[in-house]
């Protein structure tokens, strides 16, 4: 029996509410501390049981808990978990005036080892302590504290008959997903995740405390639907709610010969999204090492309960499934099949690329990647898979009526699909042979996409790899804005002491 999880192994204003004041006495930028020395005193910028050093049961257990096992495995010289942005406010202040080190996480899900951890140079800000959530504006909005996962935030809006355009993986946090966009099964109709933020409270580079919207900071507002780790630590995302009950959602899989066919599908599916958009597909082909052979799997969801509703999904029945778990149900339920599917633990590495909807560059792309991974897929716990994924111009126009993102994707982009390629494995002695492969076939499929006059410069930071050029490529102007609002909100460069994420 083909379980998921053997396959997916493959796959505002407010005041200041600290002061420098408040900081130990001896913090001086002069001194060039230490890390060990910045998280001694860093006992007493917050609580001391809010500073966990190495080797503590908490400590461990936040290690632990990074999606990449390499992530997992950088040793921080300590670990601070704030409870509100006061906190925040006062950790960054420290930090920028001792210049300490330091690394931020959310959810831990982004696959690259220093994205959101740091070694014994540097300390760790973990958010995962901030975990309020609350329905403002007449339920119009949710307000989200980073340290929740999407599943805190769906079982909290359920029974409300609401959904937001959260993760489609219940166990991805709120924080990274967002600031990198984030695709949601509702994205089709109404944009990124962060498309559909209406207010983003945040700790500037000074300590600041401010809110970032259409109407205050809006450069600010813009830069941040896509900001990574340049303005500030966001401490909580107001996110537009949609009414949801029922859905139809789950798994369907095929054999891994069908996947010219399923190509062919998704291509009209895509054209398709415009006329109805609210369905969303996207088939995995990964190496399925239990089988040794490969696979499809295609988390779907249509947000409505009906079974294979036309014209989006017509034809897909006449495609032979090896199994399926299709159901009336709620998304959440979707959104926990497909976390399940989908553990962590790994050494991972992942890229990501666009081009124009097309049936054959994402064969093609599987042929030569079973060619450059073939000698590696022996080794134990090793795996890769290509996720593709349409994002068609009904999703790019409703990001642009919602304010416009930093992207730089416009309809006349056209139909796109997006390749996610991730590859597992667990061994250290394999890293050169797996990360070389992966850069083996990002090259590959980009001068492919480019040859065949199918390349889109668009380059999705939620999959990318780290030497990936993710904000370039939304483009000049784009790049150009988001350095200029930068330059306004850290004049100083004083967050260059914060490490991880895309940097501008
Ligand atoms: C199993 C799985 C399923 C996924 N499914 C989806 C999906 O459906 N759609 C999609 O678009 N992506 C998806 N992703 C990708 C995911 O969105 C990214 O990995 C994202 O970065 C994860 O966010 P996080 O908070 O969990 O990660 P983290 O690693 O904690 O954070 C990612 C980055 O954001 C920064 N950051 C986090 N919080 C804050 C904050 N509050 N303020 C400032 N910076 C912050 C971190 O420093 C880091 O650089 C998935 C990933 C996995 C592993």
């Amino acid at each position: 029996m083909h379980t998921p999880s053997a396959i997916f192994l493959a796959i505002g204003s407010l005041a200041l509410a600290a002061s420098v004041a408040s900081l130990p006495s001896g913090s001086n930028a002069t001194e060039g501390l230490s890390a060990e020395q910045c998280c001694t005193r860093l006992k007493g910028v917050l609580d001391s049981s809010q500073v966990l050093f190495p080797d503590s049961e908490e400590y461990d257990a936040q290690e632990a808990s990074y999606y990449s096992g390499e992530q997992a495995l950088q040793r921080p010289a300590c670990r601070v978990t704030p409870s509100n942005a006061e906190d925040v406010s006062r950790v960054v202040k420290f930090a920028t005036l001792n210049d300490c080190n330091f690394a931020v996480r959310s959810g831990g899900h982004m696959n690259w080892v220093g994205s959101s951890n740091i070694g014994e140079a540097g300390f760790t800000i973990d958010l995962e302590d901030m975990k309020r959530i609350e329905l403002l504006d007449n339920s119009k909005t949710v307000a989200i504290s980073p340290g929740l996962r999407w599943a805190d935030v769906y079982s909290f809006l359920s029974p409300h008959n609401l959904h937001t355009a959260g993760g489609r993986s219940s166990g991805v946090g709120v924080g990274g997903f967002l600031l990198g966009g984030g695709i949601s099964f509702l994205s089709l109709e109404f944009g990124f995740g962060s498309d559909n933020v209406v207010n983003y409270e945040i700790v500037l580079a000074d300590g600041s405390i401010v809110n970032a919207n259409e109407s205050v900071s809006s450069d600010l507002y813009w830069a941040l639907k896509g900001g990574s780790t340049n303005y500030g630590i966001v401490t909580r995302f107001d996110m537009a709610t949609f009414p949801l009950t029922e859905i139809w959602g789950g798994s369907l899989f095929y054999n891994a010969t069908l996947g010219p066919t399923f190509y062919e599908y998704l291509v009209g599916f895509t054209q398709r999204l415009s006329v109805d958009p609210h369905g969303l597909l996207a088939p995995i082909l990964a190496w399925n090492a239990a089988e040794k052979d490969y696979l499809i799997w295609t988390p779907n969801a249509y947000l409505g309960p009906e079974a294979f509703p036309s014209p989006l999904y017509d034809g897909l029945q006449d495609i032979p499934t090896i199994r399926d778990t299709m159901r009336i149900t709620n998304l959440t339920s979707v959104t926990d099949e497909i976390e399940n599917g989908s553990p962590g633990g790994s050494r991972t590495q992942w890229f990501a690329l666009a081009f124009k909807a097309n049936a054959e560059l994402p064969w093609d792309i599987h042929l030569k990647g079973d060619d450059i991974f073939k000698p590696f897929l022996s080794r134990p716990n090793t795996s890769w898979a290509l996720t593709m994924q349409p994002i068609n111009v009904g999703m790019i126009a409703a990001a642009k009526n919602r304010g416009g993102n930093p992207f730089g994707l416009t309809e006349e982009d056209g139909d796109l699909f997006l390749v996610l390629i991730s590859v597992f494995w667990t061994d250290p002695g394999d890293d050169v042979d797996m990360k070389g492969a992966t850069q083996d076939l990002l090259k590959w499929s980009t001068d492919t996409a480019k040859e065949r006059g199918l390349f889109n410069r668009f380059i999705y930071m939620n999959y990318a790899l780290n030497t990936q050029p993710v904000l370039e490529s939304f483009g000049q102007e784009n790049f150009d804005r988001m350095k200029e609002v930068k330059e306004k909100y850290d004049p100083r460069g004083l967050l260059n002491v914060w490490k991880g994420g895309y940097k501008l």
